[in-house]
């Protein structure tokens, strides 16, 4: 048997001036175990993940020690949050370990979540308890396996401390990994500051791990590039009935990954207006208005990456709302793409654009469960899920005339999802110690369009007291 490996770190974002971060380390945690550990992802990174799941490798997951290479810093960023600017936020309670280059060429960044204080905590405590490390682990891995661009999970470890929220709480740190962890944000922080210079550096950067095709100072590239990225993500999200929740703009990952698993939700009945969010009192991040603030967001890119697009203000403006422009044809085609094939359609024009819509109009009258229903296409459930199957049934009319397959609407229309009510339940059951449910999700939530025997509970859509009517920021 072979030593498992410790994993060689670099970590690149050290290299960039320092008003970009602040260089520390984690505050140690008492006992570390270990929770769940994402052996494919680990693979698919490079990593050992037997090293991993070593007492070394437990070590680093809790951020008690670390290993060779790694620099970890806590990235400062700046943000709208709910419209509101906010000029310094930052990791308050993340920090970057470094990176490593998995096989294929690809960095990946490894991040801890809850490893403690920062500069930038503010007046949090820099630390995480079980429920959102769950949700996060839980919801992320589902979303990649749905075929969302997102942040990954890594591992999940206890920390043997209380978190004090509400309640005394366990405490955990989740090992979250992604391509970068540049928001739209972290543009803004620099562009406030007028700090020019640091703009440049961070477009080089951002063009070298996400658009390296592109010339590193080639802003109105990168926007076009961001602007395309995001309106895909966002169509995927409306196609799984995905509420993120929280989209601030230093929620708005620049390389289009879904990040932030806070007060995010999957919807069950199908309603246009639904907000899950504690938080948002007017519905801002509603399932229907995604589209819209994400225009508002990128529109925010714009405005930091002007001096960098053209040193004429009114030709860098002018560049940028072009950039901009293309957010609607670019959403509109994604958008089709996502919904015809949840039809079972390869193509479509006015005709199944209509089609789709009447659908949906159709299922908010009806409460109709988006994921049960859409799926129930396939096999002639869905008039099931609606309170007046008649509805359904007007509707099929104009649909059967079309040739559907029903493999590209199995392959398209999820029969798991993770379900809120599942999630709250696995976070119950953690906190008292039995992981079962948290693992079960997660071991069936890697096949998402499978049909899986056994597990039709995780399938269906929450009674009446069962309903989860909110969601709360993982703080
Ligand atoms: P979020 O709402 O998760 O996007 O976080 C917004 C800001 O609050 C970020 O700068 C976070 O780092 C910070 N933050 C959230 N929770 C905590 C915490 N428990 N301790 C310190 N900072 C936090
Ligand atoms: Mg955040």
């Amino acid at each position: 048997m072979s030593t498992p490996d410790a994993p060689k770190f670099t970590n690149s974002y050290a290299t960039l001036p320092e008003r970009f971060y602040t260089k520390m380390q984690a505050t140690p945690v008492a006992s570390p175990g270990l929770l769940r550990l994402n052996r494919s992802l680990a693979t698919e990174m490079g990593l050992d993940a037997d090293w991993l799941a070593s007492e070394d490798g437990l070590a680093m997951l809790a951020g008690n020690a670390m290993p060779p290479g790694a620099d970890p810093l806590a990235q400062v960023y700046a943000g709208h949050q709910f419209g509101g600017w906010s000029p310094r936020l930052g990791d308050g309670r993340a920090l970057l370990l470094g990176e490593v280059d998995a096989p294929g060429g690809a960095h990946w960044d490894i991040q801890l979540k809850g490893s403690g204080p920062t500069p930038y905590s503010r007046m949090g405590d820099g630390r995480a308890w079980l429920g959102p490390v769950i949700r996060e682990y839980v919801v992320s891995e589902a979303m990649h396996a749905l075929g969302v661009p997102t942040t990954r999970a890594l591992a999940a470890v206890s920390t043997g401390e209380v978190v004090l929220r509400e309640d005394r709480m366990p405490g955990a740190i989740l090992t979250r990994t992604a391509s970068s962890h540049l928001r739209v944000g972290t543009f803004q922080y620099f562009a406030a500051q007028q700090d020019e210079d640091g703009l440049r550096a961070l477009l080089a950067f951002a063009i070298a791990r996400h658009s390296p095709e592109l010339a590193p100072d080639d802003a109105i590239g990168f926007l076009k590039a961001v602007v395309a990225a995001q309106a895909e993500l966002v169509a995927k999200w409306m196609g799984l009935g995905f509420i993120h929740g929280v989209m601030n703009t230093d929620n708005c990952h620049i390389g289009g990954l879904t990040i932030d698993y806070g007060p995010c939700a999957f919807m069950d009945a199908y309603d246009p207006r639904k907000v899950f969010s504690s938080i948002d009192q007017h519905g801002r991040y509603a399932y229907g208005a995604q589209p819209e603030i994400l225009v508002w967001n990128l529109a925010q890119l714009a405005t930091s990456l002007l001096p960098l697009i053209n040193s004429d203000v009114d030709a860098a403006v002018e560049a940028a709302q072009e950039a901009l422009h293309r957010f609607g044809p670019f959403y509109t085609e994604a958008w089709k793409t996502v919904f015809f094939a949840k039809l079972g359609l390869t193509e479509g024009g006015e005709a199944e654009i209509a089609l789709v819509q009447d659908l949906l109009r159709a299922m908010s009258e009806n409460q109709a469960d988006f994921t049960l229903t859409f799926r129930g296409l396939a096999d002639g459930s869905a008039r099931e899920h609606f309170v007046d199957p008649t509805a359904f049934d007007a509707w099929a009319k104009g649909w059967s005339k079309h040739s559907a397959d029903t493999a590209l609407i199995r392959a398209s229309n999820p029969a798991f999802i993770p379900r809120n009510h599942k999630i709250e339940r696995a976070i119950t059951q953690a906190v008292s110690g039995d992981l079962s449910l948290f693992h079960r999700l997660c071991d069936v939530l890697a096949r998402p369009f499978d049909d899986q025997p056994g597990h039709e509970d995780l399938q269906q859509a929450p009674v009446e007291q069962e309903l989860v009517r909110q969601t709360f920021c993982g703080t």
